[in-house]
């Protein structure tokens, strides 16, 4: 799995394009989604070079996976969405590779919420 450099997300990180930054911090940055899918659509990506979810959850330090779940639970917080501060839900996705349908191939969390998502699976 080589990780390609010129991806949107990896020039978002050096600052070469714009974002809607939500939050950071040493591991990981949050972002609002440019063509959201409901009214809470965050992204969520390690600052390191993973592709996908599998990628990352193998290869990223301890450090670097719990500085990103910590970000993903300021952001639920922030967003009023989670559960354990009395927020309606949101879902949390990942898409890999083709059968994923991965658009940007540099590991990103879907948060999405705000209203009712769906059922995904019956
Ligand atoms: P996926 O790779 O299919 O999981 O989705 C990639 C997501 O990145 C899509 O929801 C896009 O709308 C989003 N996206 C693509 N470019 C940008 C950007 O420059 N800023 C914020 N979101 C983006």
């Amino acid at each position: 799995m080589t990780y390609d450099d010129d991806n949107i997300f990896a020039r978002i990180l050096r600052g070469e394009i714009p974002n809607d930054t939500v939050a950071q911090n040493d591991h990981a940055l949050a972002f609002r989604d440019i063509r959201p899918q409901a009214p809470v659509h965050i992204l969520v990506i390690p600052k390191g070079r993973y592709v996908s979810y599998d990628d990352f959850a193998a290869n990223a330090s301890d450090a670097e996976i719990l500085g990103f779940n910590r970000l993903v639970a300021e952001v639920v917080r922030a967003e009023g969405i989670g559960l354990a501060e009395g927020g309606a839900g949101f879902r949390a996705i990942t898409n890999a590779g083709a059968h994923g349908v991965q658009e940007v191939p540099h590991f990103h969390l879907h948060l999405l919420g705000g209203q009712p998502m769906g059922r995904m699976v019956s």
